[in-house]
């Protein structure tokens, strides 16, 4: 049992990795800013308000709690403010995680769990993709989570740090009776905005591009449930702390879903079909994602448990039941 600071734990998949640690018998400590995170997920250890650039609060957090590992979730996530506000990206994402991680070296915490991403690789060259495929973002946020694995790839070579880079293929699903899911302003996601739908908080979902070489002409992606990804960053840290060795580890199930298989899931869960139409490709867009997840399998031990309906299943009893109570 050990404590663990957890960066942006008010966060979408930092409070499931709160309830996560908790499960797993460490005590949490949430470092947020609370500029998109909620209060309302910090359930599972004490809130300390604060922004990562902000070294005088981290030297005071880390003096405090003396935690044995960072996980730091705390990020800009949405791709297209990163191509229209770079500046914040890099200013936020790299110069805020420097600062966290000087704070670390000298708060002596040297275990850091890194909440990265594919986009870290950009366009696919090859499919299922592996940890040694060609990093080559397209997007400033992809850039900024590339600049911090390699900031804290250098730091560890010359200080001692222990790091765990995980590579988030798509998050989705939630944990409706613990009261945490995916809640973002604006909302982007395909899975959120696909459901809104059936509540009335859109009034159709657009299938974006049916002319991509895929089996059914619409975008491949690799949906993995958030406690899927929690129960993976338990384990690296567990590692990491444990004394083992660094890690950079693909976080996603394998199976690669379609834009149309995603909306006949939603239809198998709930018994109501998408309001669909088909719009342009949206700039930006790959194809196909697939982790290949053999090496997360072989070095954590992990092996993701839900599937696309099970995502589906716990993402609609979110935003139908659970959201609304806590949130109106
Ligand atoms: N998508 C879509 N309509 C939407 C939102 C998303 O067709 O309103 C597609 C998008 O083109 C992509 C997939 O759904 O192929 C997943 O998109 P999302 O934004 O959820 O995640 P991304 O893969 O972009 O990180």
């Amino acid at each position: 049992m050990a404590t663990i600071l957890v960066t942006g734990g008010a966060g979408y998949v930092g409070s499931h990795c709160c309830l996560a640690l908790k499960r797993a018998g460490h005590d949490v400590v949430v470092y947020d800013n609370l500029s998109n995170g909620h209060r309302q997920f910090v359930k599972w250890g004490q809130l300390e308000e604060g922004d990562i650039r902000d070294r005088a609060r981290l030297d005071a957090v880390f003096a405090r709690h003396k935690p044995a590992a960072v996980l730091h979730c705390a990020a800009l996530i949405e791709v297209g403010e990163s191509v229209k506000f770079p500046e914040r990206f890099y200013d936020n994402n790299v110069a805020g995680t420097l600062t966290l991680l000087e704070a670390m070296r000298t708060g002596g915490c040297n275990a850091f769990v890194f909440s990265s991403t594919c986009a870290t690789y950009g366009d696919p060259v090859r499919l299922p993709m592996d940890e040694t495929h060609p990093q080559a973002p397209v997007s400033p946020y992809g850039w900024s989570k590339l600049m911090i694995e390699r900031a804290s790839r250098d730091i560890a070579a010359a200080h001692g740090l222990k790091f765990a880079h995980l590579r988030y293929f798509n998050a989705a699903g939630a944990t409706p009776d613990e009261g945490i899911g995916e809640r973002h302003d604006p909302e982007t996601h395909a899975i959120p905005l696909a459901l809104f739908t059936l509540i009335g908080r859109r009034e159709g979902f657009k299938i974006f591009g049916g002319d991509w070489e895929t089996r059914d002409g619409t975008c491949l992606r690799d949906y993995i449930h958030t406690l899927d990804l929690a129960d993976a960053h338990v384990r690296a840290i567990e590692r990491l702390i444990g004394g083992g060795e660094s890690l950079a580890a693909n976080l996603g199930t394998g199976d690669g879903v379609t834009v149309k298989e995603l909306l006949a899931s939603i239809e198998r869960v709930t018994g109501r079909a998408v309001p669909a139409a088909p719009a342009p490709r949206r700039e930006g867009d790959a194809p196909a994602l697939v982790a290949d997840n053999s090496y997360a399998r072989r070095e954590l031990g992990w092996s993701p448990q839900r599937n696309i309906d099970a995502i589906i299943a716990d993402a609609w009893k979110w935003h139908a039941e659970a959201e609304p109570k806590l949130f109106g």
